[in-house]
């Protein structure tokens, strides 16, 4: 029988680390664990797909840059417009998948499925994660239905959404979570299913490309509003060069009277500021009249995280257009 294609692109993190014990499920590190060997290690893969790997970096998530971003995202647009190619699988690490996976989201020409996997346990642990994720983020890529969906996030059997999802967990098997807006559908045994969809514009309907960041990301730097917060962080971000500032204030989007004098300097120097919150659920919408007459954009569902990939996106586009910003994250 003729099985799918799918290319799996390897870039690191826990499902490629290992420890000295299978007890050990902390401090971990990537060592001479493979790509290969880790697909060794299902061997019921073959059943389902013929597997390409595609190795692309070999970090812990939480070094990922936009450069990596942009390699990964040029080798998936390249491989995916190969007709014999059905999808692609990611394998990361699962502290930063969020953001790579909205990157992706955004960026990717693609209609073709693509889905995020990894572990929260290394591959010696006891019961690791890695394998059945593995072989469940290959179902997915391979199921067509999971086409035209947007970037998936696929763990412990949910398919998530790239956009509405986050790793709500540091050390739960169960971490990827879209804690307003539920899973879009779970994979069981050979069974795919999806029950929802995002209305939001995704991949091939978006107006961006890997090649916004052609010449460098815009430095775009994220701010935590916290008791006692005095805008030392946000003078620095400007000092620094930021292009952007995403501040994740508290409740919906509140921002100290210190901080707020930061930031309308900031905005006063051309620095686009969005309005993100620290709290982990509910919209940041349109507030207080002198934050939108400085120009301050809310960043609606998204989360901090979400909301700089989105600004970097948006500030490589139209550098300093506060009102296009605001139209992309009316938009996205
Ligand atoms: N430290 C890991 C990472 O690369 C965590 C994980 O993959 O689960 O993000």
């Amino acid at each position: 029988m003729q099985r799918p294609k799918v290319a799996i692109f390897s870039t690191g993190g826990t499902i490629v680390s290992s420890a000295a014990s299978s007890t050990q499920l902390t401090n971990y590190a990537i060592r001479d664990f493979t790509p290969e060997a880790l697909l060794a290690s299902v061997p019921s893969i073959s059943d389902v797909a013929e597997i390409e790997i595609v190795p692309v970096a070999n970090i812990p998530s939480s070094c990922i840059d936009e450069a990596t971003w942009v390699k990964l995202a040029r080798a998936i647009d390249a491989a995916l417009a190969r007709d014999e190619v059905a999808g692609a699988v990611v394998t990361h690490g699962t502290d930063t998948m969020e953001e790579t996976a909205y990157f992706l989201n955004l960026v990717l020409e693609t209609r073709k499925p693509v889905v995020l996997t990894g572990s929260m346990r290394p591959s010696s642990a006891l019961s690791a994660d890695g394998p059945l994720n593995l072989l469940n983020a290959v179902r997915v890529a391979a199921c067509p239905g999971a086409a035209d969906r947007g970037i998936l996030i696929t763990l412990n059997g949910v398919i998530n959404a790239a956009r509405s999802t986050m790793k709500s967990n540091s050390i739960s098997v169960e971490t990827f979570r879209a804690p307003e807006y539920g899973a879009l559908g779970f994979v069981v045994g050979d069974e795919v299913e999806f029950v929802t969809r995002v209305e939001k514009p995704h991949t091939a309907e978006t107006e961006f490309s890997p090649d916004d960041f052609s010449s460098g990301a815009p430095r775009v730097d994220i701010v935590l509003a916290h008791a006692g917060d005095d805008g030392l962080f946000v003078r620095a971000a400007v000092e620094a060069g930021a292009e952007g500032i995403v501040h994740a204030g508290c409740g919906h989007g509140t921002i100290s009277k210190k901080m707020e004098a930061a930031l309308f300097d900031a905005a006063s120097k051309g620095v686009v500021v969005v309005r993100a919150s620290r709290t982990p659920t509910g919209p940041v919408l349109r507030s207080l009249d002198r934050w939108s007459d400085a120009g301050f954009i809310p960043a609606g569902t998204l989360s901090p995280q979400k909301a700089r990939v989105l600004l970097q996106l948006a500030l490589a586009k139209y550098p300093g257009d506060a009102a296009e910003v605001a139209r992309i994250f009316r938009t996205y």
